[in-house]
């Protein structure tokens, strides 16, 4: 029998208001080959986040430990505040679980996957312009209108990441943006690089 072996990293990037999270949380949901590598990070937890489900929640000092430590596939300051980093090890024990880890990582972490010898497939996900992604950040409510400016300022610099990634969907239709990614991570798993010698375990059972 043929079997396919490779589990894979998927990488979504997005910027800020572009709806990332809400697919994320939705692939969840839909797949159960796939589960959610929970960053580190130096921000304080907001609203109801807890320690351990939406972040680990550390000090610099823990944050500096960790980097020395070689545990970090990538980490980055994002918006000039806070570190996130992503810990191999976690990523590793969660791969022996399931099928595939998905990561939301800003573009800088994402540039940093490049070097590791774990298969992963890049996604980046935008609204269909500028302007509905001002649209959405103001609508959402959250942001002051300084903050809005610069998470806008943040988005432009962002997109010149975009040819760094292997597939753009285009959340303009929620539904549909949910479907373009479960179809990607679908025919990734598909790829021939994905199965170990399928040849043999093809013709296996006629030896
Ligand atoms: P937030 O503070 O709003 O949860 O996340 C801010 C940004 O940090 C988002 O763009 C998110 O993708 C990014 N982020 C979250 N975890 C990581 C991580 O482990 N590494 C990197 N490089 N970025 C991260």
């Amino acid at each position: 029998m043929i079997q396919k072996s490779s589990n894979f990293l998927i990488i979504l990037s997005a910027p800020s208001g572009g709806g990332k999270s809400t697919i994320l949380n939705e692939i969840l949901q839909r797949m159960d080959t796939v589960d959610y590598s929970i960053s580190y990070t130096t921000r304080a937890p907001r609203g109801t986040e807890q320690n351990g489900v939406h972040y680990h929640f550390v000090n610099e000092r823990q944050f500096e430990e960790r980097i020395a430590s070689g545990d970090f596939l990538e980490h980055a300051k994002v918006f000039g505040k806070s570190w996130y980093g992503t810990s191999i090890s976690y990523i590793k024990s969660r791969l022996v679980r399931s099928r595939h880890v998905i990561m939301d990582i800003d573009v800088q972490g994402a540039s940093q996957i490049a070097a590791t010898d774990i298969p992963y497939v890049k996604i980046f996900i935008i609204p269909p312009s500028m302007e509905v992604l001002k649209e959405r950040l103001i609508k959402r409510g959250t942001d002051s209108m300084e903050d809005i400016q610069r998470r806008l300022d943040t988005a432009r610099i962002e997109l010149n990441c975009i040819p760094e990634y292997d597939y753009l969907v285009i959340n303009d239709d929620l539904e549909q943006a949910i479907l373009d990614v479960i179809n990607i991570i679908k025919a990734e798993e598909n790829r021939v690089s994905r199965y170990s010698n399928p040849m043999q375990g093809f013709l296996q059972e006629e030896q």
